[in-house]
């Protein structure tokens, strides 16, 4: 790896500037779910075991650049201090960043920067707003891989300015992602499900190069089997897409990455709690109905061919998930992906919000090798492109 991890620093007595994600949703002025705040512990924990001073910067919503009192970070504050269990100061939001905070900073303490996007500097990495948060530490360490596909201050700018490294969640992420596309044992199978080509296409064409098998499920399968001639009646379909899915399959032939649509599929009249469904032959939907699933024949390939392979990577559910019985292909794929890798047969990661959302909701997601919670930056990195905050702290 290109990168440092904490391992690789020395940190006694040292200011470490600790970017991390406690962008977590909050009710009536509450954190409803504080998993980002968990994920971050390990990082704080080493850096204050290595006698380091943690200085957290992160942002919170989208307060663009303005002052925008409800999105304070204050907000975080108790849930920090229950899951780090020390002292957690808040800098006072109405001084400038400056070096009088961190001398302030005892030994096992931790101190938490006001919403880094409060100031216009952040978002446009302007480099005296890098400067300014650089001068307040003398090491840089980026846990917040899901922000990393942004270059803003807190994320490029100021992982220039000192020497940087990777915190153990960033570190988990890059390690997963590397091992399921960069250096993969193969065979590698890829899941692409959800709504939309349209939202995929980046992905589509670099899974097509990466991967041996590319299965494509969810309403975007649709727009392939359009493309194909089948006719795909009421399903939600990009009619438009069709000459792009065509390319997307020679492309696919061409470098001999196979592609699985479904053979069968789930057709329902209405897309809601309790309706009535039926499993038909993929050219067999019925005028008045929609594809809302991949039907168990489908199944039965996609979970042989994982049987095939030693490493998975998955985007997108197989079907619309939200509602029953449209989750049972995701239910069944996951189930069978959570068994191979129980077994040690296969490298599993998954990642996307609806994705994460579907294989908690099966119960398979705790037997997967890594979900990546990162959204935003999961999809850039799967897309193949190069994300500013990794490409910083390599150095
Ligand atoms: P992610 O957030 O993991 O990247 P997407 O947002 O691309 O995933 O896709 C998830 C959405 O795709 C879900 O809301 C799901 O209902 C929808 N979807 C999947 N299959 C179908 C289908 N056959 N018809 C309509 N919507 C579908
Ligand atoms: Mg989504």
């Amino acid at each position: 790896m290109a990168w440092k991890t904490l391992d690789d620093m020395d940190l006694d007595g040292k200011t470490v500037l600790t970017r991390v994600d406690i962008n977590v949703p909050v009710e009536n002025g509450k954190v409803t779910d504080a998993t980002r705040i968990e994920r971050i512990v390990p990082t704080i924990k080493d850096i204050l075991d290595k006698g380091g001073k943690p200085v957290l910067a992160a942002h919170f919503g989208r307060p663009k650049g303005q002052v925008v009192p409800d999105l304070s970070l204050r907000v975080t504050l108790d849930a920090l201090r229950k899951a780090l269990d020390v002292p957690v100061i808040f800098a006072d939001p109405n001084e400038k960043p400056n070096k009088a905070w961190v001398s302030a900073l005892e030994p096992g303490q931790v101190l938490l920067l006001e919403n880094l996007r409060f100031n216009p500097g952040e978002e446009k990495n302007d480099p005296a707003f890098a400067a300014e948060l650089a001068a307040l530490a003398s090491v840089y360490c980026n846990d917040a891989f899901s922000a990393a596909h942004r270059a803003h201050a807190s994320t490029e700018g100021v992982a220039k300015l000192l020497p940087s490294c990777a915190g153990r969640l960033m570190q988990a992420e890059l390690t997963a992602l590397e091992s399921a596309l960069g250096q993969p044992d193969r065979p590698v199978v890829a899941v692409v499900g959800g709504a939309k080509v349209s939202t995929k296409l980046d992905l589509l064409s670099n899974l097509v190069r990466k991967v041996d098998y590319l299965v494509i499920g969810g309403g975007m399968a649709n727009t392939f089997l359009a493309a194909e001639g089948v006719d795909v009646c009421k399903s939600l379909c990009e009619h438009d897409l069709g000459a792009t899915a065509l390319d997307i399959l020679k492309a696919a032939g061409e470098v001999g990455c196979e592609i699985i649509l479904p053979g069968d599929v789930v057709v329902a009249r209405e897309f809601k709690a309790g309706a009535e469904s039926e499993v038909v032959g993929v050219d067999a939907c019925p005028a008045d109905a929609m594809i809302l699933d991949a039907g168990p024949k489908s199944v039965e390939r996609i979970t042989e061919i994982f049987g095939q392979c030693k490493t998975l990577i998955w985007n997108g559910p197989l079907g619309a998930f939200e509602i029953e019985p449209f989750d049972t292909a995701t239910n069944a794929a996951a189930a069978k992906a959570a068994q191979l890798t129980r077994d040690g047969r296969l490298v599993s990661v998954a990642g996307g919000g609806d994705t994460v959302a579907a294989l908690n909701k099966s119960g398979a997601a705790d037997d997967f090798t890594y979900i990546s919670t990162a959204g935003g930056a999961f999809l850039e990195w799967m897309e193949g492109k190069t994300l500013p905050g990794v490409a910083a702290l390599e150095h």
